[in-house]
Parts: structure tokens; sequence; C-alpha cells
């Protein structure tokens, strides 16, 4: 296989600018998995072997990112091989960075449905569990994560962007009164875009912990003369599952976003989604009714103008 003669160019120590050793010439990443088990919300870890550096402590799995390797295609890769998680097993929330100064951490948080099976499948790796979040301050931590645990908590639920069409579409003059389908095609393939590389910081409005990097899911709601690019978006191109394209990116964004037809009145279909919804929810739109409406259904709001700055 081409991809397992691949030169593993990131092994090796390195100094960050406060002195530290770390190990990963370009840095390091690691995967912090979570799913809900019996209603209790549980995250992937691993106990490092004890020959190992900071030996019998837990973490995520993790290790030296390699030159040519995204932050998240080393934290997959590294759960595959320590924890022999399953490929396509997560969908990719966000990432964390750790930033010393020439070298830095990048985790990277991830959800499955459920716990799927583990077992430690490398020789670093003693163990490998699924853990309850609440127990997991009483474990002997890896110094690294128990200084991040805290606010990596706080992350883990899917974030979801709701954007009423109409009000967006209305916000630009791109001609969109003379073709609401083409508009409202347009702007679900920039969704798509904005869907595969992230959104590096969300409004003021919200209350979330500041990533690097945000992979929310989206839901675009289309009504009148735009519903038509529901039905479409439906039939498009298959095989882009939530965790994405082979080599473990993101994603093509495809399959992060959703086209709802409003059968009746979009703000109705909107002020429903939000309150369906678990996880953070943000709500793009202008009008100030519809806003009243999603903030008491339990979800953030903001107006057009910042989601067009993220196209
Ligand atoms: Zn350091």
């Amino acid at each position: 296989m081409v991809g397992a003669m691949v030169n593993r160019d990131g092994n090796g120590w390195t100094t960050c600018s406060r002195g530290h050793r770390h190990w990963g010439r370009f840095g390091a990443a690691g995967l912090l998995a979570c799913a809900p088990d019996e209603g209790r919300a549980c995250v992937l870890l691993q106990r490092r072997s004890w020959w190992g550096n900071h030996g019998g402590a837990w973490g995520p799995p993790g290790g030296a990112r390699d030159s040519h390797e995204s932050a998240v295609t080393a934290a997959l890769r590294e759960a595959e091989e320590e924890c022999a998680m399953p490929p396509d097993a997560v969908s990719v929330l966000g990432i964390l960075l750790d930033d010393h100064g020439g070298w830095s951490y990048q985790t990277v948080i991830a959800s499955a449905p459920r716990p799927f099976a583990v077992r430690p499948a490398s020789s670093e790796t003693s163990q490998a569990a699924w853990v309850a979040a609440h127990d997991v301050p009483a474990l002997d931590l890896h110094p690294g994560f128990a200084e991040t645990w805290p606010l990596l908590r706080e992350t883990l639920q899917p974030l979801t962007v709701i954007v009423d069409a109409a009000n967006v579409m209305g916000s630009r003059p791109d001609g969109w009164w003379r073709d609401r389908a083409g508009a409202a095609r347009r702007l679900r393939d920039q969704l798509t875009g904005l869907a595969a590389d992230g959104i590096p910081s969300l409004p003021d409005s919200m209350d979330a912990p500041a990533l690097e990097r945000w992979f929310p899911d989206i839901v675009l709601v289309v009504e009148g003369a735009a519903r038509s690019v529901a039905a479409a978006h439906a039939a498009g191109p298959p095989g882009h599952g939530r965790s994405g394209a082979p080599g473990g990116e993101p994603g093509s964004g495809d399959g992060r976003v959703r086209v709802v037809a409003a059968p009746g009145s979009g703000d109705d279909t909107i002020a429903a989604v939000a309150g369906e919804l678990e996880g953070r929810r943000l709500v793009v739109t202008a009008d100030r009714q519809l806003r009243e409406r999603c903030v008491a259904a339990g979800a953030s709001v903001t107006g057009p103008h910042w989601l067009l700055g993220q196209l």
C-alpha cells in the first residue's frame, strides 16, 4: 500500500519557546472522541504503557503530526493505530489549539452516535476505554490533557447552524429576486464549502469555548419558490458520510448540510428545528420576531452579516 510507505517525518523531540521538550517535530495531535452511553457522555481514552513518556497516564489517543498531515488526519490515524478505532467511526466537531510557540498540540474533538469497540492496538497503549466524562478527573491524567479537560468538556456537544435562507438571500443583492431557486442553490453550495472548511469563530452571542475551528452541521431552511433545492439536494451525490472524504478530512461538507423545505411558513419550520435539535444551535436570521422564538426555544441567534462574512 502506498499509504503505508509514507515517511513518518514527525517523529522526534523538539523544544517549544517556553523551554519544554515535546514529542513531535511538527507538533502533535490527538483525538477526543465522545459518544452517549445510556444517557451519559463518554470519551475514548487510552492509558499509556509504563515504559513511555508519562507512563501509566490516561489521555486521548494522539502523537506526532507528520509534515504532510493536517491535525484531523494525524488524530484519526493515531486513534486507529493506538485504539483500533474503525474508519469513518466519528464526525469531527472542532479543533482546540494549544500553542506553545514553536510547538503546538491540536485536540480534534469528534463524536460518534454510540461507543464503538476499542482495544489497545499499539505497544504504547496499555488500555483503551470509554470513560464517562464525569469520571475523567478521577483518573491519573496526562498533564497536558488534565489542563485542557475543563475546556474540552464544554465542547462535547454538536453545533448546528440553522440558516433562514429567505432572510440571508434577501440581505445580499445578487439578483436573487429573478431566480430564487438559483440563489438558494448558490447559498447551499457556499454552505457546503463552509461545512468542509470549518468556522474559525462563533458570534459573541454564543456562549462557547474558543476553538481554532468548529465543524458544524448546517440546516438550510427554504420556502416558496426556493423549495425545489431541497428535493435536488436530497438526490445529490452519494457516498459522503458525516465523517467525510477518504483521507480523514472533515469532508466535502455534503453530508453536513441538510436542506429542509418548509411546508408552510419558513419561520415556523425554523423555530421547530431550533427547538427539536440537541446541542448548540445557532439560528441565522435578522427577523426580530423569529429571533425571539428561537431564543425561547434555547437557541442562539445571529444576523446574516455574520454568516456572509464566513463565506
Ligand atoms: Zn511547551
